[in-house]
């Protein structure tokens, strides 16, 4: 037996970083591309990476499962727009048998989601969380600089139809673009029996002329906004994740707050990227990556230098992001390239 399979007995979980936070959760982007354009997510001008540089699904699919030999249990498909990859349900369907992969999510604009959300949900994908930043058309097609809010709408209905565990609406929130429609916002998530998640924008990648300082609105300002029309209750659930939830008036449903400015959420972070191309980012926020394309690829037939990779990345993973708005963006990746 090879040293990695005799660690991996002895330790239940060997992804453990320098200051000892277990990473349990990889977030995979299929894709940098999207169908849409969001002014905070990318430039309408955007380059994509050449496909030939893309891991491809097979690819894909053995780091994924070798994260969850190494003891992740939950991985988020995300993107780009994840659905737009040709063939991805293939991906989702032998991600979907891993037996150790608990919670099994993605993250998409919802556009295709009519097409795709019984075979996602047949696939074992568990929750879904859909992008929804406007209840307006006329807002919809500005922030996204070309999409009809018609295909998201009908997305999030067949996402509730498919039935899947939860379906979570996140939404970017800047000011003069949408923080008048907070509440509208909140009631459509509750009316449909949906969490919702506000979102900080955060400064990832030049995006054209968005002055990102200029639309700042932060999350303690939501909550401001929303305790004017409603009864909030600071839960004591934990996701795991960056979001602090709240509940309101009772309802069963949550609203959540992912404030990488306001409320710094790193202490607790449990979790990893790999981009479309194959680099392991170790934190959103900074550049600090391993190149898992080259070790795949070097080694076709034997998984141990993969997960012996995977492993020592843990060293690597800094402390936190270092996000400033008032400065010029420090990281040059796009969120599309990140995996949101
Ligand atoms: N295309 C899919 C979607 O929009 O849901 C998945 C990828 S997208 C990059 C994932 C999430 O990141 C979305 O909820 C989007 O609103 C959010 N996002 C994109 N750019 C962002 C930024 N600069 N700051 C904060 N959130 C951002
Ligand atoms: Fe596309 Fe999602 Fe980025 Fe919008 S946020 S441009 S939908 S990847």
């Amino acid at each position: 037996m090879n040293q990695t399979s005799e660690r991996n007995k002895t330790r239940s979980s060997p992804l453990i970083d320098q200051f000892d936070r277990q990473i349990s959760y990889l977030r995979i982007s299929v894709t940098d591309r999207c169908d849409l354009r969001c002014i905070y997510c990318m430039s309408e001008d955007i380059e994509f990476v050449p496909r030939s540089q893309l891991l491809t699904l097979e690819e894909l699919y053995r780091v994924g499962k070798n994260f969850v030999d190494l003891g992740v249990s939950k991985i988020r498909i995300t993107g780009g727009e994840p659905l737009t990859r040709r063939n991805v349900m293939q991906l989702f369907e032998q991600l979907g048998t891993l037996q150790g992969l608990k919670d099994f999510t993605l993250t998409t604009n919802g556009t295709l989601l009519k097409r795709y959300a019984p075979a996602l949900k047949a696939a074992g994908v568990t929750r879904i969380n859909i992008s929804l930043d406007t209840l307006r058309a006329d807002r919809f097609h500005a922030i996204t600089r070309k999409g009809d809010i018609q295909r998201t709408l009908e997305g999030i209905d067949a996402a509730l139809e498919a039935d899947f565990d939860r379906v979570k609406i996140n939404a970017v929130i800047l000011k003069h673009h949408n923080h008048d429609e907070i509440t509208d916002l909140v009631r459509f998530a509750q009316d449909r029996g949906m969490d919702i998640s506000f979102i900080e924008e955060m400064p990832l990648g030049y995006v054209g002329d968005h002055d990102r300082a200029a639309v700042y609105y932060s999350s303690d300002q939501i909550l401001l906004d929303l305790q004017k029309h409603y009864e909030l209750t600071a839960t004591t659930e934990n996701s795991g994740g960056p979001a602090r939830y709240y509940r309101i008036n009772g309802s069963p449903h949550r609203v959540g707050f992912i404030s990488p400015h306001s409320h710094n959420f790193c202490d607790h972070c449990n979790r990893v990227r790999l981009t479309a191309e194959g680099r392991l980012l170790l934190c959103l926020g900074q550049e600090h990556s391993v190149d898992l394309r080259r070790v795949v690829r070097a080694h076709p037939m034997d998984d141990e230098p993969l997960q012996q990779a995977i492993i020592d990345s843990m060293q690597i993973k800094p402390k936190g992001h270092e996000f400033d708005l008032s400065t010029k963006p420090i990281i040059f990746r796009h969120m599309n390239a990140t995996g949101g």
